[in-house]
């Protein structure tokens, strides 16, 4: 049985200061997290010590939003994998689209990623998903195939176990538009055939697949209560201590 993953994306927002007053506000509402769901921030690299440290006695885990894959040495302005872990996150995000688009990430990369994160024990949140030119051309599914067996491309049978998919249609990141129901499910049944055909069902069926873009509380039930919808990747309403804790109530 998959727990449910409800995790938040912060992208560039809140420094230490605006993250200490949004973490406040979470633990006041939600210091202890049901049995069935895992709560998760992703807060900017400069707040992750401030989150690490607030959520200390709470259920509530933190990840960041990137790394780099080589060790350590002269890449100015990057942040390693030790470096995270150290740091005390359990989860990474990789390969998000706004990573893809303006920051020249590729599907190579996002693989050398995913392979560092499981190396320092950080469970890869992966990011896949499609344009809205792409869907109407009819080559997402095709897209997300390539982009989830190129992300896992080396990765072991066992380490699979550890990684996390989020489906993150383009179109509906930020934009007020989600994914209906039934398209997140279709999609997430088919990114699950798509595990199971690289692995196994059995590997396919334990692996949290996310749903992202434009989660909020008005649409999690619908989205929340797919088969095949494991969670969700949340960036607009996890800035909203309110929003972001109705959503993991949702989930329980
Ligand atoms: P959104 O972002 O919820 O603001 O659409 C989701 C994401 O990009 O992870």
């Amino acid at each position: 049985m998959r727990r449910l993953l409800i995790a938040g994306n912060w992208k560039m927002n809140c420094g230490p200061y605006d993250a200490a007053e949004l973490l406040e506000g979470l633990k006041a509402r939600k210091a202890e997290v049901d049995e069935q769901v895992d709560v998760l921030v992703c807060p900017p690299f400069v707040s992750i010590g401030m989150a690490v440290k607030y959520l200390y006695d709470t259920d509530i885990q933190v990840g960041a939003q990137n790394l780099h894959f080589e060790e350590n040495g002269a890449y100015t302005g990057e942040i390693s994998g030790s470096m995270l872990a150290e740091s005390g996150c359990n989860y990474v995000i990789i390969g998000h689209s706004e990573r893809r688009q303006y920051f020249g990430e590729t599907d190579d990369s996002v693989n050398k990623r995913t392979q560092k994160a499981l190396e320092h024990k950080l469970a890869p949140i992966i990011c896949v998903g499609e344009s809205l030119k792409q869907r109407k051309a009819g080559d997402h599914y095709d897209l997300v195939k390539d982009q989830v067996s190129a992300a896992l491309e080396g990765i072991s049978e066992e380490q699979v176990l550890d990684v996390v998919i989020a489906y993150e249609p383009i179109w509906a990141i930020g934009t007020g538009e989600t994914a209906s129901p039934e398209q997140a499910q279709e999609m997430h049944e088919h990114i699950r055939k798509i595990l199971a055909d690289l692995y196994n069902q059995e590997a396919a069926d334990s692996i949290n697949i996310l749903y992202g873009g434009s989660m909020k509380p008005a649409n999690a039930q619908e989205l929340l209560s797919q088969p095949d919808v494991d969670g969700g990747l949340i960036g607009g309403a996890s800035l909203d201590a309110d929003s972001f804790s109705e959503i993991i109530t949702i989930a329980e």
